[in-house]
């Protein structure tokens, strides 16, 4: 498991003054993402309170040595894949030699200053070139209340409790915050139409996730075991699978989800790394009294100990409308990340176990995460109750589902006690009225 280091210290400054009580990027997050800026090629960066630290003109200096060295010149590119496919060591021996640069104590200050680019006048794309996309199913409060919807009778399967459940998403259309999303089409059929027609969703939701980011792979044919999963985890961010409910209600069965998920997937642009976690690790809940236990190859003593994260999550909504007369966004819930079932290191364990090779960059979701109350419902589906109560905007409009004109935001807030709290940035995304057909 990840250690605490100098650069967790709550008392650590950085002479970036909008790093100290920046919500985001204190000194103690520095997260890893690609950014642009002048028309520049797209490079590694390092976020820090308003201002993005250029990795790549980091890497030419003569600021960095050894390992520090070779992390940065492996974020030098146009996607963090060869960095992520390092081992830990030498991402933490560059985390370790840029908090030092960035330090208030740092007398390197005039020659790092060139390499800082305020972050608003650079664009973030995909941290990483993701070859595979794996979505799982983790949030139990969430299989619960979207399974009474669909199966009121059933509603959580005999596996759940002892398989992570997942599915393997769409890679090619995840898209990084600030992408619109096209209200897609899709197969529809109302419950009593004798057919289905192709149509415009009128179910367009959002579910909210926490991305994992996989760093170093593992040779195929052999399984990662959970005492080891944790050297497979770079980093994290948050994940919206935006969903078509009324074509996933129609097509799911008996494989699962598929173009009513595929259209779009939008992750926030910076990769969080586990070492900036280690602080906000937390002990797995215990399982309720009845509950099977995992088989063995899920059981880890460390990963029961800490394999959780002390995250809030939380969910607002603008209408164009809202926006338009000036109301603020309106939280649609807020909860604990640690309401899943399964912890990340299971959901790796698991992804390998039948010898399957997970790569750098590769991206896995963890599900939907729903608390279980209303208030931390993780979607629209269960927080309107399938459609039937609809949630109430400050301008008296009504939503069951989202709207032409929305815009839904996602955001997570890392805390722990005698520590800076930090957290992911933005991940939101516009809804565009369909194209026409
Ligand atoms: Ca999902």
């Amino acid at each position: 498991m990840n250690s605490i280091d100098e650069t967790h210290n709550p008392a650590r400054t950085s002479w970036i003054t909008s790093a100290q009580s920046h919500p985001d990027f204190p000194i103690q997050n520095l997260p890893f993402g690609i950014f642009s800026n002048d028309g520049g090629a797209p490079r590694g960066g390092v976020a820090i309170g308003d201002f993005i630290l250029d990795l790549a003109a980091l890497a030419q200096s003569s600021l960095l040595d050894g390992a520090a060295r070779q992390a940065a010149d492996a974020a030098s590119g146009d996607s963090l894949n060869p960095l992520l496919a390092l081992t830990a060591d030498p991402r933490r021996a560059l985390r370790r030699a840029v908090s030092a640069l960035l330090d208030s104590n740092s007398t390197h200050r005039d020659a790092v200053t060139p390499m800082l680019h305020p972050a608003i006048a650079c664009t973030l794309q995909l941290p990483a070139r993701i070859g595979d996309y794996t979505d799982f199913y983790v949030g139990i409060h969430h299989a619960t209340n979207v399974g009474l919807l669909f199966r009121p009778d059933n509603p959580l399967l005999p596996n759940y409790k002892h398989v992570p459940i997942g599915y393997h998403g769409r890679a090619s259309s995840v898209r990084v915050s600030g992408t619109p999303v096209l209200r897609p089409h899709g197969q529809l059929k109302a419950t009593h139409a004798p057919a289905p027609e192709l149509a415009v969703t009128r179910r367009l939701d959002y579910e909210l996730e926490l991305g994992v980011w996989i760093g170093k792979g593992n040779a195929p044919g052999v399984a990662i075991p959970i005492e080891e999963a944790g050297q497979h985890i770079a980093g994290f961010s948050l994940l919206n699978d935006w969903s078509a409910r009324d074509v996933q209600a129609w097509e799911y069965q008996p494989l699962g989800p598929f173009l009513a998920k595929s259209f779009q997937t939008t992750v926030s642009p910076w990769i969080v790394t586990a070492e900036a976690l280690a602080p906000f690790r937390i002990a797995q809940p215990g399982r309720p009294e009845g509950d099977p236990a995992p088989l063995p190859y899920l059981c880890g003593v460390d990963d029961q100990a800490q394999g959780a994260l002390a995250i809030t999550l939380e969910v607002t909504i603008t209408s164009e409308r809202m926006r338009a007369e000036g109301h603020a966004p309106l939280r649609l819930s807020q909860g604990p990340a640690s309401n899943m079932y399964w912890t990340v290191a299971q959901m790796v364990t698991h992804h390998s176990v039948n010898g399957c090779n997970l790569n750098p960059g590769d991206l896995l979701g963890t599900g939907t995460i729903s608390g279980p109350t209303r208030h931390a419902y993780g979607s629209l589906l269960e927080l309107s109750n399938g459609g039937a109560h609809p949630v109430e905007l400050p301008t008296g409009e009504t939503r069951t589902f989202l709207e032409d004109g929305d815009i839904l935001s996602l955001s997570g807030r890392m805390e722990a006690k005698d520590r800076v709290s930090i957290g992911f940035g933005p991940c939101s995304g516009l809804v565009l009225a369909a194209q026409k057909r």
